[in-house]
């Protein structure tokens, strides 16, 4: 028997969250579906920037209180440090904090309050294949959904996507796709002297740049995390330096800021949409939201933030679309897209190959002087009150049915 929704949302992560959220929210009919089930792990920085925060408000209706009382955030500071070749190149101070959470608390309370709100749960289904023309959903181990539209918020290995081609209504272009993902490593480790572990306390998001061993276009991290600093490396594979493989390069990172025997460590791998934004990410009844339709920042990898407004956008699209069809859906996510996330999208692409190409060529003297000539700037832009574009000041917009 096939069960029919009004929509029906593939994944319920931040960026399908903030799609049910908002369609229940209006009293429609919505299915939430899900391979796993909440709180399930998730391979994250938990980095929210300042646009996340007013997101989540607008979304959910959730306060920092509210995430540091029910949804993991556990940890904010001001502070961040920008270092090239392991070395400080900057300390700076941002306005507003750097928010961190615990993503498998924080996606288990953004999908509750969908749930509240009305959305119809659905752990532990996988979504086998889609079709945008009818809106059928068929699920892995049998049984099908219909939605008048589908939301697809599954993820950078979206099964939902593949319904837009090669060749089909949306014209995917799988090679493009591979091309601009990045390869991600993320490990957790314990403070302390021993192998594998952290030699330091973390308390301010460190970015490490221009490392031998960290990617040409791509960057390290060190993030406060939960039980312990959070490292990582992301970098487009095709930027591989000498043919070595990601797990090599991220161990030489490791050594570089100091972990002993960092071969022991267990590590984890995701891949990360990179600059891979799809210019057309709505077809027929399907509109991909988040990892899935490619909308991360390409530059430092900021991809809550474009999930959740996406995600509320796709939303905001197909309230439109019930209405006035499946062209004004398309037109609509179209139109929001374009005046919100895309601009930053595309200006973070131009940054990145400006500063990654300067520094090949000229080491750390074109970073350093973009960081030191403009430390609050920089924290702004990243926050999102002043666009990757020439840094204007930047205001978010929001479409139908998201709140203030
Ligand atoms: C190592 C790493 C560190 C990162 N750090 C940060 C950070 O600090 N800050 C930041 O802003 N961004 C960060 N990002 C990016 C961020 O994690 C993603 O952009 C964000 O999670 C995207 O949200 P989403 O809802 O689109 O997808 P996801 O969070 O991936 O959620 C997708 C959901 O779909 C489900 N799903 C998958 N396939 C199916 C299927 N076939 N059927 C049904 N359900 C399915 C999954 O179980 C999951 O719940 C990081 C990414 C990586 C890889």
């Amino acid at each position: 028997m096939v069960k029919s929704y009004d929509v029906v949302v593939a994944g319920a992560g931040p960026a399908g969250a903030a799609a049910a959220a908002v369609l229940a929210g209006r009293g429609l009919s919505v299915a939430l579906v899900d391979r796993a089930e909440h709180p399930r792990p998730k391979l994250c920085g938990g980095l929210l920037t300042a646009k996340s925060v007013e997101a989540l408000a607008r979304v959910f209706g959730l306060s920092p209180a509210d995430l540091a009382e029910r949804g993991g955030l556990f940890h904010q500071t001001p502070r961040y440090l920008f270092l090239h070749q392991g070395r400080e190149l900057l300390a700076g101070a941002a306005a507003e904090p750097f928010r961190f959470v615990d993503r498998p608390d924080f996606d288990a309370l953004l999908a509750g309050v969908a749930v509240a709100r009305g959305a119809e749960y659905l752990p532990g289904r996988a979504v086998e294949a889609c079709d945008a023309a009818s809106g059928l959903v068929r699920l892995r181990g049998g049984g099908e959904l219909a939605g008048r539209f589908v939301i697809g918020a599954d993820g950078a290995n979206s099964v939902t996507r593949r319904a837009l081609g090669p060749g089909g209504p949306g014209g995917f272009d799988r090679a493009a796709w591979g091309r601009n993902l990045a390869a991600a490593i993320e490990v957790e480790l314990p403070v302390g002297g021993g192998p594998g572990q952290f030699p330091r306390e973390v308390l301010a998001p460190e970015l490490h740049v221009g490392a031998p061993n960290v990617p040409a276009a791509g960057y390290g991290w060190v993030f406060p995390g939960p039980r312990g600093p959070k490292v990582g490396i992301c970098g487009l594979r095709r930027a591989e330096r000498d043919g070595r493989g990601f797990a090599a390069i991220f161990l030489d990172f490791l050594r570089l800021l100091g972990v002993a025997e960092p071969e022991g460590v267990a590590l984890h791998g995701h891949p990360l949409p990179y600059g891979n934004a799809l210019a057309r990410p709505a077809s027929g009844r399907l509109i991909l939201a988040g990892d899935a339709g490619g909308f991360v920042e390409p530059l430092f990898g900021e991809g809550i933030f474009y999930a959740l407004a996406t995600g509320a956008h796709a939303a905001s699209a197909a309230l439109c679309g019930l209405k006035d069809g499946e062209a004004a859906a398309a037109v609509e996510y179209g139109r929001l897209l374009a005046r919100t996330v895309r601009p930053e999208l595309v200006w973070s692409n131009r940054l990145r190959w400006l500063l990654f190409g300067a520094m090949r060529h000229f080491g750390a003297g074109p970073i350093r002087g973009f960081v030191k000539s403009a430390p609050a700037a920089l924290a702004e832009m990243v926050h999102g009150r002043r666009s990757f574009g020439l840094l204007t000041r930047k205001t978010w917009e929001w479409g139908e049915g998201v709140g203030t």
